[in-house]
């Protein structure tokens, strides 16, 4: 049986026709750049995430440095970002000109670590940003609490000031990973100052190309957002502020439009699937399971487990053995992350070294990503769950 990481193949069969409809009518009208089609589904998907303003830009990644550009952010400045996460992340604070700085994640949510973020922050900290990683919401209200304690208040949401000093620091989201996860009940996107989206094909909501987005509910805000993607100009050839070309095409417009229509319907999917991983693999000793937080609704991105370490090698043998048995078997899984931020060699001139983040380095070593997504069939999942067991019967 194969079992692959990701089947794009499977979900596009199953919407083909009202897919090819759409795109034929962004070609009919030569609506390739914005246009109708990303401007209803903008409005859809802010609705989805209960949010004021919504813009297609052209990736996750153009997200990511949108939203701290218009925050102001620059030269000098510093951005939390956690050690855990993809690397786009942290592009958007160096593509502003800022610094990151790295911030370790907690050993059960895998996301920033709201307990170590005030320890992170300096006189030139402007922004963090909470990635929901894997699906699962940051523990919002957590970091807000740690903020408060170090006294910063919050004045809007996802603005806080200082009380004594007046330095003001935004919390944001990169909600790349989790389309649809709820943090107590309410759908993320919403809940900080603002948020960036990515839909790079393999994420829950993929489009047919490269594809992001950024959300606030911030008036100002939004008009920014609004002008960078379109190089700085709210009206055609008049340039009120520095941008760039970051604008979502109409074909993308038109594939997200269809199917954030299924959304819901996958996410329960890959739901299904976590649970039945969960319910196969619960006494395998030798793997730590991921954990739903009790705050979050998890939309399963990624289904990661650790494979606990038999400590011989800098590199986690076991891990590396148990993946190589599992592709053998006609099994893909991924690794996500196999370097952590703070060991990345474009970010050695930071100085940060090995050791200084161990709930980072030991999910790089330890975690192993099982295949994910909402078509998994009971029969490959059991296979999948059958074949772990039987490499650890055997090793
Ligand atoms: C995928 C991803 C991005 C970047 O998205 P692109 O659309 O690939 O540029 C940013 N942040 C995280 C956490 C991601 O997983």
């Amino acid at each position: 049986m194969q079992v692959p990481f990701l089947d794009l193949k499977a979900q596009y069969r199953a919407i083909k026709e009202e897919i090819l409809p759409e795109i034929n009518d962004v070609l009919d009208n030569s609506a390739y750049i914005l246009g109708k089609k990303v401007q209803s589904f903008e409005e859809a998907f802010a609705k989805a995430h209960n949010s004021k303003y919504c813009y297609g830009v052209g990736t996750g990644t153009a997200g990511n440095h949108i939203v701290l550009w218009a925050l102001g952010i620059g030269q000098g400045d510093e951005v939390i970002v956690p050690a855990n996460t993809f690397i786009a992340t942290a592009w958007g604070a160096t593509l502003c000109g800022a610094t990151p700085v790295f911030v370790d994640c907690h050993p059960e949510s895998y996301n920033i670590d709201p307990q170590k973020i005030v320890a992170a922050i300096t006189p030139k900290t402007k922004a963090i940003v909470a990635v929901n990683l894997y699906g699962q919401p940051a523990d919002f209200d957590e970091i807000i609490n740690q903020l408060e304690n170090a006294n910063f208040e919050q004045k809007e949401k996802g603005e806080f000031i200082n009380k004594n000093t007046g330095q003001i620091i935004y919390l944001v989201e990169d909600c790349a990973q989790s389309h649809l996860s709820e943090y107590k009940g309410k759908r993320v996107g919403s809940l900080t100052k603002a948020s960036s989206w990515s839909f790079y094909p393999g994420k829950n909501l993929g489009a047919y190309g490269e594809g992001g987005a950024v959300m606030t509910d911030d008036d100002e805000l939004a008009k920014k957002f609004k002008m960078i993607r379109d190089h700085g100009a709210e009206q055609k050839y008049v340039h009120q502020i520095y941008g760039h070309n970051y604008r979502m095409e109409g074909i993308q417009g038109a594939v997200l439009g269809v199917k954030l229509r299924h959304l819901e319907k996958w996410t329960e999917g890959r739901r299904r699937v976590a649970k039945k991983y969960y319910e196969l693999l619960k006494d395998v000793e030798e793997i730590i399971l991921p954990k739903e937080m009790e705050y979050s609704k998890h939309v399963y991105h990624l289904f990661v487990v650790q494979v606990k370490s038999n400590g011989e090698s800098k590199r986690n043998q076991k891990r590396d053995d148990l993946q190589k048995f599992l592709t053998e078997n006609g099994i893909s899984t991924g690794l996500h992350y196999p370097i952590p931020l703070h060991l990345q060699p474009c970010f050695e001139h930071l100085g940060y070294k090995k050791g200084d983040f161990p709930i980072s380095e030991q999910l790089a070593e330890q975690g192993l990503s099982l295949p994910m997504y909402a078509e998994l069939t009971d029969d490959q999942i059991e296979f999948v769950a059958d074949k772990i067991k039987e490499f650890f019967s055997r090793n």
